[in-house]
C-alpha cells in the first residue's frame, strides 16, 4: 500500500517505520528543511556545540519510546537511572532529594518523603492523605475525573494552597506543561500512577546523553530509508482533498500532489484543522481538534568558565529556575574546561514574552542564589530557545481522538491522540504505532 504521512515529529516516523517495517511504500512530508518536530537538535554558532530546541527527559515507565530507541539500536545513548533520585534545592541553596528506595511498592517513596526538607510535617500528611485516596479510589469516582480540574480534586482531599504550589505543581508543571488548575484530573493522575504506583523503577529517569536529531530523528529517517521509502523536507502540506468521504490527494507548494492508498496526519490538532475542507470539520473527531490549545516551553543554555554543578540534573522549589541539566556531564564531556548547564523552563508563563537577555537577566540571580557556584563561575555565553506549541493543554473535558477518522482511507496519529499518556514522546510513538496498525487493518 502506499502510505502518506504528513509531519515528520516523532509520531509521523514512528507511524512511517512501522508502515515501512510492514512492506508498505511510506513517504513522510515535513513543512520545515529538518525533521524531529518538536524534539531537534542544531549546532550553536559560537560554540558548535549541539543544542537541542529544548530539552528531554522520559521516565522508565515510557516503554514505547525506550522500545522505540532500542528498535533504532541508540538507547545506549542516554543517560538511565535505575530508580528515581532527584536533588531539589530550595531558593536558598538547601539541597535535599527525591528518591525511590527499595522497600516494596506503596513504601518506596516513604523515606524520601520523610527526610524531605522543602515540607513541613502537615504538609507531607495532606500528601499521603491524597496519594492514599488515589491508591483506594472507588471505581464509580473515576468517572468524573476527566471533567475536573486536579486542582479541584487536591482541594476536595484537604489539600492546601501551600501544598499545591511546593509539591503537586513541582511534579505537574514538568509533566504536563501546565499547573494543576489547568490540568483535567485524569491526566494528573495518570502521571502519578503510571510513575509511582506499578513499579518501584517506573519513575526513574532517562536524559538523552547525544543531542536529539542523533538519539532519535536521524536514526529513524536512515531506517525508513533502508526500508525503502522515504522523508522529504520542505515538503509542507497546504489543502487535504477530500471526495467521497475519503481522501483523493495531498495538495503541497506549488500545486505539486500526492496520491496514496491511505494517509496520515501525524500533526498537532491546531496545524490539521486548516488543511481540511470546511464541511469536514465539524465532523466527528474533527470537530475537537479546535478544543485544543498549545502551551509553550522555554530553555535557557548557559555556559559557564567552570564547572558549577556536581550533579547531571537537579530540579529546584520556590524558583523560576525548575529544572537544571548538566549538559557537560551527561554528553560525558571533561568538566574541567567549563560546564554547560540548561535550564528547563515549562509553563513559563509571561517569562516566555521576555527577551534572551531579559529571561538570563531574572532567571540567572535565581539559579546562582541557589548553587553558590554558579555566583562565582563567569558566565561565557547564553541563548535562549523557544517552541510556543511545545505541548497541548490536558484541560478537563478535552476529547482526544483516536487513529480512525470519518475519511476511510484517513488517520490521526499526535502525541494529542488519545494515548492516554499527556504531550509526551511516549504519546507521539504510541500515536505513530497507532495509527499505522489502523492504516493495515482498513478504515471506518
Ligand atoms: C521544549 C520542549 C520540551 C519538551 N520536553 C519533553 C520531555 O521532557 N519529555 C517528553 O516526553 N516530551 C517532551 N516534550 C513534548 C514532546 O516533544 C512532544 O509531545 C512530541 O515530540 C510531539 O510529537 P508529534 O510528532 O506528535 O508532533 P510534532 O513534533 O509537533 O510534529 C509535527 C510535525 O509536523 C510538521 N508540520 C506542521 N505542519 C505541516 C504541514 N502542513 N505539512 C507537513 N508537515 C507539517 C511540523 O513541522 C512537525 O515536524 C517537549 C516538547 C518541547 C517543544
Amino acid at each position: 500500500m502506499k502510505v502518506g504521512i504528513i509531519g515528520a515529529g516523532l509520531a509521523g516516523l514512528a507511524a512511517g517505520l512501522e508502515l515501512a517495517d510492514r512492506g508498505h511504500d511510506v513517504e513522510v512530508l515535513e513543512r520545515r528543511p529538518w525533521a524531529g518536530g518538536a524534539t531537534y537538535s542544531f549546532d550553536d554558532d559560537e560554540t558548535g556545540d549541539e543544542v537541542d530546541n529544548g530539552q528531554h527527559l522520559f521516565m522508565e515507565c515510557t516503554t514505547a519510546y525506550r522500545a522505540f530507541l532500542e528498535r533504532l539500536g541508540t538507547l545506549h545513548l542516554t543517560y538511565r537511572q535505575e530508580r528515581l533520585r532527584v536533588p531539589v534545592y530550595d531558593e536558598d541553596g538547601r539541597r535535599s532529594e527525591l528518591w525511590a528506595s527499595n522497600l516494596p511498592l506503596g513504601l518506596h517513596l516513604a523515606p524520601a518523603l520523610l527526610r524531605y526538607k522543602h515540607l513541613s510535617w502537615r504538609q507531607k500528611a495532606e500528601i499521603v492523605r491524597a496519594m492514599l485516596a488515589l491508591q483506594f479510589m472507588p471505581v464509580h469516582q473515576r468517572w468524573r475525573l476527566e471533567h475536573i480540574s486536579f486542582e479541584e480534586w487536591l482541594l476536595e482531599r484537604g489539600q492546601s494552597a501551600d501544598t499545591i504550589r511546593e509539591y503537586w505543581d513541582f511534579l505537574v508543571i514538568p509533566t504536563l506543561n501546565c499547573r494543576a488548575h489547568q490540568a483535567s484530573a485524569s491526566q494528573a493522575l495518570f502521571v502519578l500512577e503510571e510513575g509511582f504506583q506499578k513499579s518501584p523503577s517506573a519513575a526513574a529517569l532517562a536524559v538523552p546523553a547525544v543531542g536529539l536529531s542523533k538519539l532519535h530523528v536521524e536514526p529513524a529517517i536512515r531506517a525508513i530509508e533502508e526500508r525503502g521509502g522515504k522523508v522529504s523536507m520542505r515538503a509542507g502540506v497546504e489543502r487535504i482533498e477530500v471526495e467521497e468521504g475519503q481522501v483523493a490527494a495531498l495538495v503541497l507548494r506549488g500545486d505539486e500532489r500526492r496520491t496514496c492508498d491511505a494517509y496520515v496526519s501525524a500533526l498537532a490538532p491546531w496545524r490539521l484543522a486548516p488543511l481540511l475542507p470546511e464541511e469536514v470539520r465539524s465532523e466527528g473527531p474533527f470537530a475537537g481538534l479546535a478544543e485544543f490549545e498549545p502551551a509553550p516551553i522555554l530553555n535557557l543554555h548557559l555556559w559557564f568558565d567552570r564547572p558549577v554543578a556536581d550533579f547531571p540534573f537537579a530540579a529546584f522549589i520556590r524558583s523560576e529556575v525548575q529544572w537544571a541539566f548538566n549538559r557537560s556531564r551527561l554528553g560525558g564531556e571533561a568538566e574541567t574546561a567549563g560546564q554547560r548547564l540548561v535550564l528547563s523552563i515549562s509553563a513559563p508563563g509571561e517569562l516566555f514574552s521576555l527577551g534572551q537577555e531579559e529571561v538570563c537577566e531574572r532567571v540567572l540571580p535565581q539559579l546562582r542564589r541557589a548553587l553558590p557556584a554558579a555566583s562565582e563561575a563567569e558566565l561565557v555565553r547564553y541563548r535562549v530557545t523557544k517552541e510556543p506549541e511545545a505541548t497541548f493543554v490536558p484541560a478537563p473535558g478535552l476529547s482526544r481522538p483516536g487513529a480512525r477518522t470519518p475519511l476511510r482511507n484517513f488517520f490521526l496519529a499526535g502525541s494529542y491522540t488519545d494515548t492516554g499518556w499527556p504531550a509526551t514522546m511516549e504519546s507521539a510513538v504510541r500515536s505513530g504505532l497507532a495509527a499505522a496498525r489502523a492504516v493495515e487493518a482498513g478504515g471506518a
